[in-house]
């Protein structure tokens, strides 16, 4: 299959082309010249087959032109080693629980199926010489980043965090691990982070020095397995009989996880409508209602992993549409939540049906609460464990939300971090070491 890119300036790439590169050479993000629909067969067994089943189907249809058969069998089964189980919380809504990988987020999934598929590409060009990943994080992105990477052979990951604005679990999760994964500190903010990153990308010097990538969902790989866990989510509504006019409503911030479901939609998965439920960040929200898109500044929530002003995935899902409005309105509809909102939220629901909703989760349970019409049966993605925002959601639901088990073990381990200045030529002094 080739790829293209969504401002129509670069060449055509294969599928490894795109993984390995991240982003098109003109800046744009690669889409596929084709989405295969799945036979109607799939559906109707799609109740009896398991998670790892379903999801070989899925990705068989995207990357099967491109991945040996058992290879793509043995990476989706490597990813898929924990369940995402629906959970009713209250008539016809269902809280699609993405938080049971390894780091808790849903970002696992696309973390850990692009550094197996990355690992497949470099094994089968045979080449020496790693490929480094660099990733800047505010929390979550790295974590899944640098445990989905661990231990794989042939890439090494430098995780580049602000010094004392990631919180401590979050810091554990990415910092501890030793091997293959490098955490740097930052003396400076996040978007010192992500303009170090940047810088790296396009000096000379250092990608002479080595092979550098990137791992946000701007890549192929990393968004679209994401699409997973909406066929299954679809197959679980089906056993219990709520597979009726499916509504799927994803708490959004770059837009890599809700375009996923979007593909899903393409391939065939019977979803009647879809919902976009974002904070304060109301970018997409406001081209909803009016055409236009017009980033801008992020604003700080308490949803924090969807502060994003300028949502990269965008750029897909128009070009999904061919930038028709009408198609688009048609199919998906926004909301947009203060912080004040979303506490009223979590709290409201805690009290009424006894289910804890972090932060992002609340934002999506919301939405379907306003905009859910008699009929139809819905699911709202519950992105991230609320024990990650522990004393946030402790103090606005007034209970305690226990730590999982997974998390307590990260916070035992030593903090191996390499310091370093926000200073371009710091970072690349650094790097011209390894
Ligand atoms: C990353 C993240 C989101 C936003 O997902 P996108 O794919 O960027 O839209 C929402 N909630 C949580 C908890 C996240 O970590």
């Amino acid at each position: 299959m080739l790829y293209y890119s969504t401002n129509h300036k670069a060449a055509d790439a294969t599928l490894e082309q795109a993984v390995v590169n991240g982003l098109a050479e003109d800046r744009g993000l690669y889409m596929p010249y084709q989405i295969k629909k799945l036979p109607q067969q799939f559906f109707d067994d799609i109740d009896k087959l398991s998670f790892v089943d379903i999801a070989y189907q899925v990705a068989n249809a995207f990357f099967g032109e491109d991945v040996d058969a058992d290879a793509l069998y043995d990476i989706v089964a490597d990813t898929l080693r924990f369940d995402c189980p629906i959970n009713k919380v209250e008539e016809d809504i269902y809280s699609l629980e993405l938080f049971h990988g390894p780091t808790l987020a849903f970002k696992d999934v696309g973390a850990r199926f692009m550094a197996r598929l990355l690992q497949y590409f470099i094994k089968r060009q045979n080449k020496e010489g790693l490929v480094n990943v660099l990733v800047a994080t505010s929390g979550d992105t790295g974590s899944a980043v640098a445990n989905g990477f661990l231990g794989v052979d042939g890439i090494h990951v430098y995780v580049l965090y602000p010094k004392g604005k990631v919180s401590k679990i979050q810091e554990s999760q990415f910092t501890t691990l030793g091997q293959n994964i490098t955490a740097v500190e930052i003396d400076g903010v996040f978007d010192d982070c992500q303009a170090l990153v940047k810088s790296a990308f396009m000096d000379k010097d250092l990608n002479n020095h080595m092979k550098l990538t990137s791992a946000n969902s701007i890549n192929v790989a990393r968004f679209l397995p994401q699409a997973f866990y909406y066929f299954y989510a679809y197959a679980q509504l089906k056993k219990i009989g709520k597979e009726k006019d499916f509504v799927i409503c994803v708490p959004s911030g770059n837009f890599g996880n809700i375009c996923a479901a979007l593909f899903g939609h393409q391939m065939g998965l019977p979803v009647k409508r879809f919902i976009a439920a974002n904070n304060a960040n109301d970018i997409f929200y406001n081209y909803l209602q009016t055409g236009k898109y017009e980033p801008k500044a992020s604003v700080q929530t308490i949803a924090n992993a969807m502060d994003v002003g300028d949502p990269s995935n965008f750029a897909r899902i128009y070009e999904l549409y061919k930038g028709d409005h009408a198609q688009i309105t048609s199919l998906i509809s926004g909301s947009t939540y203060t912080n004040e909102q979303i506490a009223e939220t979590m709290k409201q629901c805690y009290a009424e049906t006894g289910y804890t909703l972090d932060p992002h989760g609340a934002c999506g349970y919301r939405a379907l609460k306003e905009q859910l019409q008699p009929g139809e049966h819905a699911v709202f993605a519950e992105t991230a464990h609320p024990a990650k925002f522990k004393e946030t959601v402790e103090d606005i639901i007034g209970a305690e939300v226990a730590i999982p088990e997974r998390l307590a073990e990260f916070m035992k381990g030593t903090k191996l971090s390499v310091e370093c200045s926000k200073d371009f030529a710091d970072f690349k002094a650094f790097l011209m070491n390894r």
